[in-house]
């Protein structure tokens, strides 16, 4: 009867609904076969980053750090250290001594105007900051050593010389890029009559958190961070560190992963989601595979298929969102939330009703599958970049089976409730003749710059 003809309706409709849906998310679902391809782009780009002739024209910049082994635990001392880039800004004490690692930190605030204002005025941040932590610590009088974590893109020239390249990850600070950080540091530090600083290092945060895991684990000789932004370090054989003399041991080089597919390579995988979010950003064209992949876009991603599903009367009963058109609304934190294991619907709709959002029960069900689609590709991206990078330091050793350690850090790897997991999942998929352990640091920026300050304390002698 009528009743049947209505029910039937109902089911054809929300068929055509469910069909809709996989087509648009489906551009975001990689197969094997994708990832493999992406794997093995990512180790194209490694070569061409190392290689003397080819390294210009890398999207992957595969810079030296000038470390050349992880710690052997003889390490001692008492340091200052920076970590700039990231989630907060920290300014720490970090006391190396024989049984182990302590230290004390603060996290001070840098507003997007200093971030993105001048130079001058984001180091006078950075030096007060200092100045207010010794202060705090009862440390004015001294001159500690000071090892800078400093997350973004830089050309080193020795430990205590780094020249950026480039800003990431909402950073803009105009007359810095082609500068030394150290030196714009010191100036600061001159402006401010702030007379006790000796800065020794530079270390990028991938590179502090593979020594500080190293400290704990001799087999750690890989970082990564999956936060913020997203990068990887790793030790490789310096006969195939073109750009740097000398043939004998190794060097940590720092990929600079995030801008792989700035040259193009990656046109094939990015869907009108990425580019939107992309074209939006304020370094567009630039860190397309940190895009993809790290928290600070995450979120953007999810809101601009929540944006199309709307559009296509897919989600919320096509209802106009105001709130939804207003860029970061969806933090990536959300999505940590709303996929956690378990997590009842009525709790997703909580979460949306913060937003503004009157989600149904089906329209919450929607929510959760874009954001796991969205945080699986992203694991799965990340799972390929590492699995390129493990394979060649197998090959580079000549062994059958390599047993790894990662040292990994970073706010979306730590909070994400599934993204470690598919991660390694994925990762034994690509890289079967790799056993790969992750190890979570423990503020290793901190300690990381600390323990490459503490080497670069014990004289010109580098490595460990
Ligand atoms: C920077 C890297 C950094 C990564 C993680 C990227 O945006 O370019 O230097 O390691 O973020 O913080
Ligand atoms: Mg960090």
């Amino acid at each position: 009867g009528q009743g049947a003809a209505v029910v039937t309706a109902v089911a054809l409709r929300l068929a055509a609904q469910r069909h809709e849906v996989d087509q648009l998310l489906a551009p975001l679902q990689l197969s094997r076969a994708d990832l493999e391809r992406v794997q093995a782009l990512m180790r194209r780009e490694m070569e061409l980053g190392l290689g003397l002739e080819s390294h210009a024209n890398a999207s992957v910049r595969m810079l030296p750090t000038y470390v050349r082994g992880t710690p052997d635990g003889t390490e001692r001392g008492e340091f200052l250290a920076l970590d700039l880039g990231g989630t907060n800004f920290r300014v720490l004490v970090v006391r190396v001594a024989q049984d182990g690692i302590r230290m004390a930190s603060e996290i001070y605030v840098i507003p997007t105007a200093v971030m993105q204002g001048t130079g001058e005025a984001l180091f006078n941040h950075i030096i007060e900051c200092i100045m207010d932590f010794q202060l705090k610590q009862n440390l004015l009088e001294q001159v500690l050593p000071l090892g800078f974590t400093f997350s973004f893109p830089c050309q080193q020239l020795g430990l205590d010389k780094a020249v950026l390249l480039s800003w990431t990850k909402g950073f803009s600070a105009s007359g810095c890029v082609g500068q030394d950080v150290v030196q714009l540091l010191r100036e600061a530090a001159q402006r401010k009559q702030h007379l006790g600083l000796k800065v020794v290092a530079v270390v990028n945060d991938t590179v502090g958190t593979m020594m500080s895991c190293g400290y704990d684990d001799p087999k750690c000789e890989i970082g990564l961070i999956v936060g913020t932004g997203t990068n990887a370090c790793y030790m490789e054989e310096m006969r195939n560190v073109g750009t740097v003399e000398g043939e004998q041991g190794r060097m940590c080089i720092n990929m600079e992963w995030g801008a792989f597919g700035d040259n193009g390579c990656l046109d094939d995988f990015f869907t009108d989601f990425d580019r939107l979010v992309d074209e939006k950003t304020i370094n567009a064209g630039k860190q397309r595979f940190e895009k993809l992949i790290s928290g600070m876009y995450l979120g953007e991603i999810v809101r601009h298929i929540l944006l199309a599903l709307v559009e296509k009367q897919l989600l919320f009963r096509g209802k106009p969102c105001p709130k939804l058109q207003t860029r970061d609304i969806f933090q990536t934190k959300f999505l940590s939330t709303i996929e956690i294991d378990g997590l009842a619907l009525q709790q997703v709709r909580a979460i949306l009703q913060d937003l503004e959002l009157q989600a149904s029960f089906e329209d919450s069900l929607l929510v959760q599958k874009v954001c796991q689609t969205v945080s699986l590709r992203a694991a799965q991206l990340c799972a390929a970049g590492l699995a390129a990078v493990v394979e060649k330091m197998r090959e580079n050793r000549g062994l059958a089976q390599l047993a790894v350690t990662v040292g990994v850090d970073g706010t979306l790897y730590k909070m994400h409730p599934r993204f470690s997991q598919h991660l390694q999942q994925m990762l034994r998929d690509l890289a079967p003749n790799c056993t790969v352990t992750f190890l979570q640091s423990e503020d290793g920026s901190g300690k990381g710059a600390a323990l490459v300050a503490a080497v670069a304390c014990r004289g010109a002698e580098l490595s460990f």
